[in-house]
């Protein structure tokens, strides 16, 4: 029997990568041995002392039930903490912070809480796709506001018509930025702040990779400008921080309003954090940062991926965060011939930059969360087909 699915399905866009998976596995096939720069999940492991820590709580009783909806206090407590420690930014544990099943779960519900049919939600391109899903997902329409180089990929708000601004609930901004690797300055979060007060439109900040950061690079808070928490909320993450992705935790601070939406939203959805994750969390979070081994381990990658570009005739300017390079393709090719060229050649997967939205056109990313030997192979796989691109 033929199912007929909601039209919401429907109007998710279509998994991109399809094709790429089939290639891949053909590939494989073939007996080739395959590299993938595709996935952005980090390959080291979560620190001992937050593992440790894990173990411990696991055996307490008192873990083992319903957690309450919104986190434990002594985990929105240790946030609080964190964003006064790290970024000088009070907040109320109560009312300012949410536990959230990883930061995708909370951006992915956000919409659900302000977003109709007919309303419009602001979304850069390219972006991370939750931010289109979700809005989808909750019946709303997006705007994609382009992030281009020349603009050090920030959106232009000048460029957003006037009947956008009115239509708009929420606009999402990501900095440092997947896929793009841009960071975001204080004045830009001024400007943003700005732009959501007079067009009363919400704010969210995805900071995921705001620890992930280089060469004496600190990535600034939304919530440092005066005001911003009247107009917004900023979602992160332990995940990238923590190397903490298959946990699933992570919170949202900000705007009490905007905060009880969304645990309203969540109270139907979902029962929270597992607790024992939730005190590791809180271990994670006294410590405050990533250990600062796994920091220069992704900065040695970081060059060594840059080197292996160089051997392919192309370049790229060393990122000051996250663990990406965003790639400039030649003019020759669009994202997915070259993403299919680099897999044909060298049996190198990167992602086309077209899976982040139209704008991704001309670019792909790779993403250096694999061993300096597997990138030191990449590059001897590209230094043999530079000399034919
Ligand atoms: C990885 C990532 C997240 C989500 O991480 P969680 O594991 O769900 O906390 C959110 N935003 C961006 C841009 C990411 O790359």
């Amino acid at each position: 029997m033929e199912r007929k699915m909601a039209e919401r399905i429907k109007r998710l866009p279509p998994y991109l990568f399809a094709r790429l998976d089939a290639l891949i596995e053909e590939e494989r096939k073939k007996g080739r041995e395959i590299i993938s720069l595709g996935v952005g999940d980090p390959d080291l492991p979560t620190p001992s002392y937050i593992v440790e820590e894990m173990k411990r709580r696991i055996e307490e009783e008192s873990n083992h039930k319903y957690p309450s909806y919104v986190g434990m206090l002594e985990f929105r407590k240790a946030v609080a903490g964190w964003y006064e420690k790290r970024f000088g930014v009070q907040l109320d544990p109560e009312n300012e912070v949410l536990t959230l099943i990883g930061s995708k779960e909370g951006i992915g519900h956000i919409p659900l809480a302000f977003v109709d049919p007919g309303d419009l939600v602001l979304i850069p391109d390219p972006g991370y796709p939750v931010y289109r899903g979700g809005t989808i997902l909750a019946g709303g329409d997006y705007f994609t506001m382009p992030l281009k180089e020349e603009n050090g990929f920030l959106p232009d708000l000048s460029k957003i018509p006037e009947d956008v601004r009115r239509k708009a609930k929420l606009m999402f901004i990501n900095y440092p930025n997947n896929p793009t690797s841009g960071v975001a300055s204080l004045e830009f979060f001024e400007e943003v702040v700005d732009f959501a007060r007079k067009n009363e439109i919400i704010v969210c900040h995805d900071a995921a990779y705001s620890e992930i950061t280089y060469d004496g690079y600190q990535a600034p808070s939304f919530l440092q400008i005066p005001g911003a928490k009247e107009v917004g909320v900023e979602f992160h993450s332990l995940s990238k921080t923590f190397n903490m992705t298959g946990w699933r935790i992570g919170f949202v601070v900000g705007n009490a309003q905007v905060i009880k939406a969304l645990g309203k939203v969540k109270t139907h959805l979902d029962s929270g954090v597992f607790q024992a994750i939730q005190w590791a969390g809180i271990k994670a979070l006294e410590k405050g940062k990533p250990e600062k081994e796994v920091i220069e381990e992704y900065r040695k990658r970081r060059d060594l991926l840059i080197e292996g570009i160089k051997k392919l005739g192309l370049s790229v300017n060393p990122p000051k965060a996250t663990f990406y390079l965003w790639v400039k393709v030649p003019k020759r090719f669009t994202s997915e011939e070259f993403t299919l060229f680099l897999l044909k050649e060298s049996g190198v997967v990167v992602t086309p930059g077209t899976g982040f939205g139209e704008e991704g056109e001309g670019y792909v990313r790779m993403s250096y969360t694999l061993p300096t030997q597997r990138i030191e192979e990449v590059i001897r796989r590209w230094e043999k087909i530079g000399l034919t691109l």
